[in-house]
């Protein structure tokens, strides 16, 4: 398990917080994967297509032997086993699992960009990262969590909301 990454959830499809255990469970029972970190639970309003009900979000750390591909393909499978549709772009979803990092890599494949190509512009992302990993460095933008957080507009860091359940 020599690889560090992180990865995004999402989902707002209820039963929203049931579907984020179901990855996380899947995810952990995974033999190569070990979860090392898990941030709160965000409630967030939606971005780009608007016409649908909130998000939670949350970020998982995670060791993996995985290279990252393999890790995309965990992830999709992940999303297909908990009915994940693609039908409008951006729009809801049971869940989504995104690797906003792996390790220290810079790639752009294909069907893997890494770092995440988003990451940085969303609050939704970068407040549970900077839970669970402030001091950690992006690749691409040489800056910490902490340090892209703050770059973001206070509008935007507001409208994450811690989430509880009931
Ligand atoms: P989405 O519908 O937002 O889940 O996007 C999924 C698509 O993004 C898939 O076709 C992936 O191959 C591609 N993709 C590119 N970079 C990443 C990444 N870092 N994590 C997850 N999916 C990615």
């Amino acid at each position: 398990m020599d690889k560090l990454a992180y990865i995004g959830l999402g989902s707002n499809i209820e039963l929203r917080k049931q579907y984020l255990d179901d990855a996380i469970e899947q995810l952990k029972a995974h033999e190569a994967i070990k979860v090392t970190k898990i941030s709160s639970i965000y409630e967030t309003p939606p971005v780009g297509y608007l016409e649908q009900g909130p998000f939670l979000n949350m970020v998982l750390e995670l060791e993996t032997s995985l290279k990252n591909i393999e890790l995309l393909k965990v992830c999709q499978a992940i999303e297909r086993s908990l009915d994940r549709k693609r039908t409008i772009e951006n729009g809801p979803r049971t869940i989504d699992l995104d690797i906003l990092m792996y390790n220290h890599e810079y790639r752009e494949l294909e069907e893997l960009i890494l770092p995440h190509p988003r990451m940085k512009e969303r609050a939704f992302v970068l407040v549970p990262l900077n839970e669970i990993a402030p001091e950690r460095v992006m690749p691409t933008s040489g800056k910490t969590m902490e340090e892209l957080l703050l770059d973001l507009p206070a509008k935007e860091k507001d409208a994450i909301v811690l989430w509880k359940e009931g």
